[in-house]
């Protein structure tokens, strides 16, 4: 089949929006709705992702793993997906290694496994796309349509929750009310998935603040405002750094970044590194760091992905969040452009949370 698609050629530098022929022959066959841009999909455009290659014998790899569509045509299948069904595809798809058998491919022991969009299989960003069942999740609350492209970068956020459900049961992790209002998180990063953990860390109930080396628009300053996280500028003040943390997530990916808040943090105290750039520059940590770690019981984690159980918590989240927080979550989607802009890939757009492609 024919698709107007958005192509790289990796591991080059470069992006078209262009006509491509793909080989597919799936039961569902579905229509992108929206499909989100985030820091990978950038990564592989400016060839600075080296783990990205296109399928099997192809040169072109088709972008896209953040996606929102829409069933155009479904065979009869156990999963009751239906023609005119909303759904967000799961982006990783499983090898054969035991973890990849049993559901957890975000849990892949030998790497055997390939996401749509960035590692040998053809992505969500064309006109049409075909996929098995299993592979997508329904949207079951319609008035989650415009939001529910969120779902995927969320998913990453539950599973690293799920993350530090474990890892907390070393200590008695909650306060002396047995609750989680009086520890403190910090998010380093201001973009989709920051907030997205912002907002998963006042669900469990912890101050929560937002970090960041520069100052901070009003509109997103604004908009922590309702689910009451705190934003500050890490070069100026660290006033509310005095009592330390509890659980860090970082999204930066900066080395140097990370041990300065590695250092902030207090005993028992988690650190879930989840944000990658490859091109961050070397830093140096010494014994003293070591030793700060290990006095303090620090557990320092890295998640990667999700499974289809996290798609659907996070499609839960989205509709609840709707509700509490109103046009907040739909604020987050800060630009909605067409496919052939595909300068969005080379550019952030100023004061981005989250740009996304409208297909239709
Ligand atoms: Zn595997």
């Amino acid at each position: 089949m024919k698709v107007d698609a958005i192509t790289t050629e990796p591991p080059k530098w470069g992006v078209k929006y262009e006509d491509i022929d793909v080989d597919e022959n799936l039961p569902i066959k579905l229509k992108p709705v929206y499909t989100g841009i985030c820091g990978t999909d950038r990564g592989i455009v400016s060839g600075s992702l080296p783990f990205a290659y296109a399928p099997h014998g192809r040169q072109k790899l088709i972008l896209g793993h953040e996606c929102l569509a829409k069933v155009i045509e479904a065979e009869d299948n156990d999963l009751g997906i239906k023609t005119g069904d909303y759904v967000v595809p799961i982006v990783r798809r499983p090898g054969k290694c035991v973890n990849c058998l049993i559901g957890r491919s975000d849990n892949c022991s030998d790497g055997d496994k390939h996401e749509a969009g960035i590692t040998g299989l053809n992505g969500f960003m064309r006109s049409e796309f075909q996929d098995y069942p299993q592979n997508l999740v329904k949207v079951e609350d319609p008035d989650i349509a415009s939001i529910a492209v969120l779902t995927e970068p969320l998913k990453n956020v539950k599973k690293a929750f799920e993350m530090f459900d474990t890892v907390s049961k070393k200590s008695v992790f909650t306060d002396a009310n047995g609750a989680y209002d009086e520890k403190r998180a910090i998010i380093i990063g201001t973009g989709s998935e920051a907030f997205l953990y912002g907002l998963a860390s006042r669900d469990y109930g912890f101050q929560t603040y937002m970090t960041n080396r520069h100052p901070e628009t009003e509109s997103k300053l604004r908009m922590i405002e309702r689910p009451n996280i705190t934003f500050y500028d890490y070069t100026k003040d660290t006033s509310v750094e005095k009592n330390g943390f509890d659980l860090a997530v970082d999204t930066s990916g900066d080395p140097a970044t990370i041990f300065r808040f590695i250092r902030k943090m207090n005993n028992n105290g988690i650190v879930i590194l989840f944000g990658t750039n490859g091109r961050a520059p070397a830093s140096t940590f010494d014994g003293s760091d070591i030793d700060y770690i290990i006095e303090r019981n620090i557990t320092i984690l890295g998640s990667v992905d999700g499974s289809r159980i996290h798609y659907e918590r996070a499609l839960q989240d989205l509709t609840r969040w709707n509700y509490q927080y109103g046009d907040l979550i739909s604020n987050m989607i800060t630009s909605r452009v067409k496919p052939d802009n595909t300068d969005i890939f080379l550019h952030k757009q100023p004061g981005e949370i989250k740009t996304v492609i409208g297909w239709s």
